[in-house]
């Protein structure tokens, strides 16, 4: 089963209200982060573009006859988006490691989810229903949830085609209409996604996306009235522009924003298991993920062995070419992001952190063209230290030693931001206790980066605003109404 975008040479169409075709702003290439090699080129929409891809939006929202088809009929669609994802999965799978270069067995992961997402929203949106609340005698009333109308996805770089689905799966189970922004540098993951949606039956219109400029695209995408919601997973700083104008229009939006999370290795855990925990925790995707474990407390008395155990583990990972399987860590996105980690790791040595490992780019004739760095591991700083406080989002851990419950909970906490949590122990009520009492969207005990699509996912604090999957998913693109009946 072919894709649609293969071809690097040409420009490749956008989906614009309804219609494939180029759009009308600046030139722009996706290049492959191994090699530096452009794997696509297109023409960014213009501002005229992102009007008529709205306009359509809202039109296909009101007339496809979409938002009034049955639950179970649209469920049927998106289990056909399911199918046929699966049916193109290694192509897709080649093209988002092209897009973004993670390992393969990387993105082959991304794509399995995005299609279990599909099926799991279509298996939701069978079961919506409404609330009947018991008759007082003289009324009874109803709970009803209606579509929103045209909603805007706008999704970062680090994991495109799941990101993507996660907004859109929901988002067409409720009725919506959606306009994605992918992310400038990883367009070509919802392209895909879109002309599946076409495929699998969505009318046109109920799809447009428009790669680009987020100050430019994302911007306008957001201010634009006919725009009733705005779900979106990026930074943090991103995300309060998008909430301050969203206040302006009183339009509800979602965040997914970025994390710093803590991994905390108790005193009776098993060595061997927080040691690859940990380890899979911070540097899988080569950290650029909202839920890196990038800081680790271990308790005191078992620091020095388990530093030397993750030490080993980590200068041992295999840091190569995505296309091989046994690769565990790419090239970071861009040659920029990686001069932004470059410049955490000097700032981390300048305040006084010791170089466990890492701390610089590979050597070799594979590593000249990509944009790669090594596993890297800091110690020696507290969590007050710049490289503890603020987002990385890349291979870098920073580990500290802790005393007691209290100074880890008082460290750990210690964050603007407040994602996700791991906590590695024996004792099962400890485990409850610091669970309770870490601030974290999720936590995992004995485990780290295992999703369920069916469990709520989301931030505190700076991390975020809402939740993303679960069976109530759908509800966040659907307003709520009180019917009530007199008898
Ligand atoms: P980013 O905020 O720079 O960009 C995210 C998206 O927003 C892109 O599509 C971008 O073009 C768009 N955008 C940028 N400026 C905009 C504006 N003014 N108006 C509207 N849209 C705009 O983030 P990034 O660098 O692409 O991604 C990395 C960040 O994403 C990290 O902070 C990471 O933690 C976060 N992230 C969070 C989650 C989560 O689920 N919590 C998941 C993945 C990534």
């Amino acid at each position: 089963m072919s894709l649609l975008y293969t071809d690097s040479k040409e420009l490749l169409p956008l989906f614009i209200a309804g219609e494939r075709r180029l759009g009308r702003g600046d030139e722009s290439q996706t290049t492959y982060p191994a090699t530096g090699e452009v794997v696509g080129r297109l023409r960014t929409p213009s501002l005229e573009d992102v009007n008529e891809a709205i306009e359509a939006a809202d039109h296909a929202f009101r007339h496809s006859g979409w938002a009034q088809r049955k639950p179970h009929e649209r469920a049927a669609m998106l289990h056909r988006v399911a199918q046929l994802i699966r049916e193109r999965a290694e192509p897709l799978a080649q093209r988002q490691r092209q897009d973004n270069g993670k390992p393969i067995s990387e993105t082959r992961a991304l794509v399995a989810s995005a299609a279990s997402t599909f099926q799991f929203f279509a298996a939701a949106c069978e079961t919506m229903e409404e609330t009947l609340t018991p008759s007082r005698g003289d009324f009874f009333t109803m709970s009803v949830h209606e579509p929103m109308g045209v909603v805007a996805a706008i999704t970062p770089w680090n994991s495109p085609i799941a990101s993507e689905a996660q907004k859109l799966a929901p988002a067409l189970a409720a009725g919506c209409s959606v306009v994605v922004k992918p992310a400038e540098v990883t367009p070509l993951m919802a392209l895909e996604l879109a002309a599946i949606c076409e495929e699998a039956g969505l009318p046109k219109g109920m799809i447009s996306v428009l790669p680009g400029r987020g100050s430019v695209m994302g911007d306008a995408i957001t201010r634009h009235p006919l725009v009733k919601r705005v779900s979106f997973t990026g930074g943090t700083s991103t995300g309060k522009h998008i909430a301050r104008i969203a206040a302006d229009k009183m339009m509800p939006v979602s965040m997914e924003l970025g994390g710093k999370s803590a991994t905390m290795v108790l005193a009776d855990a098993n060595l061997d298991h927080a040691v690859n925990g940990v380890l899979y925790g911070i540097f899988s995707s080569s950290g650029e993920s909202c839920i890196a474990g990038s800081r680790l407390f271990v308790a005191r008395q078992h620091y020095a062995e388990f530093m030397e155990r993750l030490a080993a583990k980590a200068a041992a990972l295999r840091v190569g070419d995505p296309c091989d399987e046994r690769t565990q860590m790419g090239p970071l996105i861009t040659a920029k992001h990686r001069d932004s980690i470059e410049q955490y790791v000097a700032k981390g040595l300048a305040e006084g952190g010791q170089l466990r490992i890492g701390g610089k780019r590979p050597d070799g004739p594979l590593f000249e063209r990509g944009n790669y760095y090594l596993p890297t591991i800091i110690e020696g700083l507290n969590n007050r230290a710049t490289i503890a406080q603020e987002e990385i989002f890349g291979p870098v851990l920073v580990a500290m030693p802790f005393d007691d419950e209290d100074d880890l909970l008082a460290q750990a906490n210690d964050s603007v931001y407040a994602l996700a949590a791991g906590i590695w122990t024996g004792d099962y009520k400890k485990a409850w206790r610091i669970g309770r009492a870490v601030q974290a969207g999720t936590v995992w005990i004995n485990t780290y980066k295992q999703f369920s699509i069916s469990t709520p996912f989301g931030g505190w604090n700076d991390s975020g605003l809402g939740r993303e999957k679960g069976r109530l998913g759908i509800q966040q693109y659907m307003e709520q109404k009180a019917m009530y009946w007199g008898l």
